[in-house]
């Protein structure tokens, strides 16, 4: 027993032997698991599998191009019909390889062809090399040995947003290779990056295309079912939780991430609290912990002003929601007016107005508020602005700054 009166050993054994066991393989709820089977993925997998089929002639196959929204299984889908391929090209003798390349962390040349090597089994100097070097030492290797290559490029448009010359390399390599072949599969969730490439990358890069629909509330329940087998201990996850959490992500775009992200901590919480089955309850109580934390992440990083700056939005926003007579929006005037007092409170000078102008596109940028312009009749154009997330949640993000929780306005403001 420690000196504040904490079990700590009861806390512990309760996590090392619990009374309860709410999770089977807990490892099979996070994102990165490909399960065994995919529910409603039935013509996406199909359309992959048909695309990628002329390995097993030792043929090279097209190019592809996947997109939909985030969470629609475009990244599950492609590694499990790579991975089953792959062993059963193996079983016949066939031979490729693949490269799974994730462009949010591989997003410069270097790094991409530092990925490729290693695909193929080439070792990069550890002191590094010059990005033409490394960029011959694949493209020469790889027609060396003769390898059929399919490089998969996840999250494409993060590349192309960093350095457009990597991609236009790739699929414009084949004409430089004589005995090997690479195939390309790009994958997005932005929706509108076909739109933005180059017109002869465009062509290349989409020979095939496959499009993911959002998942719908009953695809979501069924997806969710069939993950908890694994992931659940028998009769522990409650229709109800699977019932609210399938509602929460088809209202959020139709996303299984959030989806899964929802019951595997609903099933944390019921944990920590003891109890034996996961009910909505504790869904409803992972989505606002869910969101909280995500609110969090992105304010905990900003500069004082810009939480000035948020909290003077979130006070108007509301009282302006309050106010159900009122139909006029928030504008940047009346913003620069609450966010001076706000400074003036703390103690702090205030910004410029243009500066506060900027403060408050970074804030659109990140998904904190919405800023639009609208045409004020003879006053000309106006910007106007709204929350796009929940007062309460900039509330609870805001009070983890010390300096900003005193100027606080009482929690009941929000409710
Ligand atoms: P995307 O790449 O489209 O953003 P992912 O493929 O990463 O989405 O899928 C998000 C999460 O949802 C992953 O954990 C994935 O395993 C799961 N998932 C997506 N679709 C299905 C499905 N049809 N069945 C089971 N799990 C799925
Ligand atoms: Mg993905």
């Amino acid at each position: 027993m420690s000196k504040q009166g904490v079990n700590l050993d009861e806390i512990f054994d309760r996590y090392h032997s619990p009374k309860v066991a709410i999770f089977k393989e807990r490892e099979t709820l996070r994102a990165t698991y490909v399960p065994a089977s995919l529910p409603h993925r039935e013509k996406e997998i199909q359309s992959l599998a048909n695309i990628l089929g002329p390995i097993m002639r030792g043929e090279s196959p097209s190019n592809a191009f996947l997109y939909g929204k985030p969470g629609s299984g475009k990244t599950v889908v492609s590694k499990y019909v790579i991975n089953f391929l792959y062993s059963k090209a193996e079983s016949v003798g066939i031979d490729f390889q693949f490269a799974m390349i994730n462009c949010q962390m591989v997003d410069t040349a270097y790094r991409v062809y530092a990925a490729l090597c290693d695909s193929i089994n080439v070792e990069v100097p550890i002191t590094g090399l010059p990005t033409d070097k490394i960029v011959s030492l694949f493209s020469e290797n790889l027609d060396k040995e003769k390898v059929q290559l399919i490089i998969v490029l996840d999250e494409i448009d993060l590349l192309m947003k960093k350095d457009t010359k990597t991609l236009y390399g790739l699929t414009r390599i084949n004409t430089d290779l004589i005995n090997a072949k690479v195939s390309i599969i790009g994958i997005t969730n932005n929706v509108q990056f076909k739109e933005t490439i180059d017109a002869r990358i465009r062509s290349t890069l989409t020979e095939q295309e496959i499009v993911f629909p959002p998942y719908t509330t009953p695809q979501l329940r069924d997806i969710l079912n069939e993950r908890a087998k694994t992931g659940f201990a028998d009769g522990v996850i409650d229709n109800s939780a699977i019932e609210r959490a399938a509602a929460l992500a088809a209202s959020e775009h139709g996303d299984a991430r959030r989806a899964l992200d929802l019951i595997r901590v609903a099933g944390e919480v019921a944990e920590a609290a003891q109890e034996d089955k996961v009910t909505s309850d504790h869904v409803k109580r992972a989505s606002l912990a869910i969101e909280t934390d995500t609110v969090a992440e992105v304010l905990i990083s900003l500069p004082i002003h810009s939480k000035c700056v948020l909290l003077a939005i979130s006070i108007l926003d509301t009282n302006r929601m309050k106010d159900k007579k009122s139909k006029d929006m928030v504008t940047t005037g009346e913003v620069y007016k609450e966010y001076a007092r706000a400074c003036r409170n703390l103690h702090l000078d205030e910004l410029t107005q243009r500066r506060v102008g900027d403060l408050i596109n970074e804030l659109d940028v990140l998904g904190m508020i919405r800023a639009s312009v609208v045409s004020k009749g003879r006053y000309g154009r106006t910007r106007v602005i709204s929350l796009a997330v929940q007062p309460i949640e900039i509330h609870k993000a805001l009070q983890k700054d010390p300096r900003i929780e005193e100027i606080l306005p009482p929690i009941t403001n929000y409710m």
